[in-house]
């Protein structure tokens, strides 16, 4: 191992300043999913003269791929002088919508101080940009390599990763007889380690009724009544029972460490007036009343037994209440993933924030979640972390900026990272 490489690194300043102003200048907006074949160009024609091998994918028919906004993925693969392990980078391209409270263009990747800014800079496009010019430093350093690096891009994480590393996953990019390392540059700090990430389950719960006049309510049955007797259990009953849980997986903020639910939506009764409509209510009792629910489930916990606790609690009312009746409808469900401390990816990591940083590395786990999942279960490898630049907290924010100092310190640990195993 060298300091040449670090130097390497830092030579590339500039070059790591454009590489990410570039990227950000490609809007890949997801909703709708635009400008994903273009990326991918982009990082193809990148990658190329570093002896990169790219091949684009595309995930037709995953949801949301159509003619207009295709789902393409990239996956470029640079082969060492020996048979060794691959260590494979995969960032998401795709950025979220750019809202309101800008004071910059969200797509001219400006450059003040030491931050570039704009709409994925942090989420992920630095970081992705950091993983690229570490690779490409480390191949020009150790040209006599064993094994392989590989670095995608990838669509939709932000809509839940199916056009993109699940794709990928099903048609056995992932698979372990071919990777063995896998670095998600996603914003987590360059002094911590994300190990994985809470599970999810997503439901919509609707309570029914029976309609009658508004004046004579008793003749009816009123679903939004029901539905009061559901959030009175949750308060009572649930809310208290999720509070009381602890997860030992270390996910931040501390808040999330216990399992939570959000309620999204409320719907029932009459629909709401559209803006300017002036007409008066019927008089009608609501026959159907909805809720979306968001249920984070820990690691301890499963995805099985979230649900099934709701469903308790929804059998336990239909048993004492009279005229209480539901349908309950899963929308989405996400298994929590969390890669072992002691995981090879993880040591190697830690020793290299160790070496290039003087920092101990900090373990952390994703209150939300990341396509980390879809490596763990679709393809069945369980070697992942996210680690990379970025303050979590500016993601999806306004005026979203990437430190350049820290782009190269994650990029000098991925390189020593690449150091560790991928020299014999
Ligand atoms: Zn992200």
């Amino acid at each position: 191992m060298s300091d040449a490489l670090f130097r390497r690194i830092e030579a590339r300043r500039d070059d790591l300043i454009a590489l990410t102003q570039d990227l950000i200048r490609i809007p890949t907006r997801n909703p709708p999913g635009e400008n994903y074949r273009e990326i991918c160009d982009f990082l193809a024609a990148r990658l190329a003269p570093h002896g990169f091998a790219a091949e684009l994918i595309r995930a037709e028919g995953a949801p949301g791929d159509s003619d207009a906004h295709p789902r393409w993925n990239v996956v470029a693969r640079r082969e060492g002088k020996a048979p060794g392990p691959c260590v494979h980078f995969n960032g998401h391209v795709d950025v979220v919508t750019v809202g309101e409270g800008w004071t910059r263009d969200p797509f001219g990747g400006e450059v003040e101080g030491d931050r570039i800014y704009g709409r994925g800079a942090c989420d992920m496009k630095g970081g992705l940009a950091s993983a690229i010019v570490a690779a490409e430093a480390f191949v020009e350093e150790h040209p006599d390599f064993a094994g392989a690096i590989e670095i995608s891009g990838t669509a939709d994480e932000e809509s839940g990763g199916w056009g993109g590393v699940a794709h990928l996953s099903r048609e056995g990019w992932f698979d372990p007889e071919r990777v063995d390392h896998v670095i998600i540059p996603e914003p987590l700090g360059k002094d911590r380690i994300c190990l994985g990430h809470r599970g999810g389950w997503w439901a919509e719960i609707e309570t029914t009724g029976r309609i009658a006049h508004g004046s004579m309510p008793f003749l009816g049955d009123c679903a939004i009544r029901h539905m009061g007797a559901v959030l009175q259990a949750f308060e009572t009953d649930l809310f208290p029972a999720l509070a009381a849980r602890r997860t030992d997986m270390p996910v931040i903020p501390d808040g999330a460490r216990a399992p939570t639910l959000n309620i999204n939506a409320i719907h029932g009764g009459e629909a709401e007036r559209a803006a300017g409509d002036t007409s008066l209510p019927a008089h009608n009792v609501p026959d159907s009343c909805r809720i979306q629910i968001d249920r984070r489930v820990l690691l301890e916990e499963g995805v099985d037994a979230a649900a099934a606790e709701i469903t308790a609690l929804l059998e336990g009312l239909k048993s004492r209440r009279d005229g209480f009746d539901y349908r309950l409808r899963e929308l989405n469900r996400v298994v929590p993933s969390m890669t072992a401390e002691d995981a090879p990816v993880v040591t190697t990591i830690r020793a290299a924030i160790a070496e290039t940083l003087g920092a101990e590395a900090a373990f952390v786990a994703s209150p939300g979640s990341y396509d980390q999942k879809h490596i763990d279960r679709i393809g069945a490898l369980r070697n992942c972390i996210a680690y990379g630049p970025g303050v979590l907290e500016l993601a999806h924010q306004p005026d979203e900026w990437i430190g350049i100092t820290d782009m190269l310190d994650a990029s000098r640990v991925m390189g020593r990272a690449l150091e560790r195993l991928l020299l014999p």
